[in-house]
């Protein structure tokens, strides 16, 4: 019996040690909710760019340039970049001296939107930050010419939200861009094959999906929203930014803040001038 309190330790060192490689490593903390998963992220945007350097390397040959063929018609696209993390796709796209587009990108990270925001900070004229912690997208239906999402499908709670929201503000014609985790990955590989992805994004009503073998641990993916409508006139994000709060559409623009002008909320930008888009509600 003595022996009993040192071996229960032991299992609970065992099971703590489990649960922290398994949820928080890999799950990056999608299992134990939005808040506690954005810690860890603001826990981690400091060294994140340095786990990520292989495969940005290939940013340019991977992303910037094969993204801007597919967009060559539209001389100024407009992209929402969801889960942006550290700005890796506005700052490959930025950097194309073709580029005259423009990019919304959301992160529930600050840390991580700060770090965007060093980055980014000679072209913040063609990017907005906005720090968003939960789905649904604030944006209309069809109101981007692409949707990006890259390595980060799997490590959202479930992939049926964030593709239908993709599929929904996307217009008819545009590109998606996302990724999907490989085999090499583990358990991140939530859909395994490629032609078992490229079944999922038909399902939601992409077409033309093209998966291609990108780094060890994401395949780059491209599809197209069937249909032909005419490029997304509108670029300024308060014209396509839903309140939080009442769902309207109508701000007034402050420097330091936007106001709602149906309900009076107001939200802040921090002071790398990113918008957080949140309320504050006891939950
Ligand atoms: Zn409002």
């Amino acid at each position: 019996m003595s022996y009993a309190i040192p071996i229960l330790f032991v299992l609970l060192l065992i099971a703590l040690y489990y649960f922290i490689d398994r949820e928080i490593y890999f799950y990056e903390g999608m299992r134990l909710g939005p808040r506690l998963q954005r810690w860890l992220y603001d826990r981690w945007a400091a060294d994140y760019d340095k786990g990520k350097q292989a495969s940005q390397a290939e940013d340019e040959s991977m992303l910037a340039r094969p993204i801007l063929e597919k967009l060559a018609d539209l001389p100024e696209p407009l992209i929402l970049d969801l889960a942006t993390g550290t700005g890796r796709l506005g700052l490959t796209l930025s950097c194309q001296p073709n580029f005259g587009g423009k990019i919304i990108a959301l992160d529930i990270s600050r840390k991580m939107l700060q770090i965007a925001a060093r980055k980014l900070s000679l072209f913040r004229g063609q990017i907005d930050l906005i720090q968003y912690l939960t789905l649904p997208l604030p944006f209309p239906d069809e109101s981007f010419d692409a949707v990006c999402c890259l390595e980060a499908l799997e490590v959202m709670p479930e992939m049926e939200e964030p593709l239908s929201e993709l599929y929904r503000v996307l217009r008819p014609g545009g590109l998606l861009v996302t990724s999907r985790g490989t085999e090499a990955s583990g358990r991140k590989a939530k859909i395994r094959s490629t032609e078992n992805f490229s079944q999922l994004l038909r399902r939601f009503g992409f077409e033309q999906v093209e998966i291609t073998a990108w780094w060890k641990y994401f395949d780059r993916v491209f599809a197209q929203k069937p249909g032909n409508a005419p490029p997304v006139g509108q670029h300024n994000l308060f014209g396509l930014l839903r309140c939080k709060a009442c769902d309207k559409i109508g701000w007034q623009e402050n420097p330091k803040e936007v106001l709602c002008r149906s309900c009076g909320t107001t939200y802040v930008y921090s002071n790398e001038k990113i918008l957080i888009f949140e309320i504050d509600r006891k939950e």
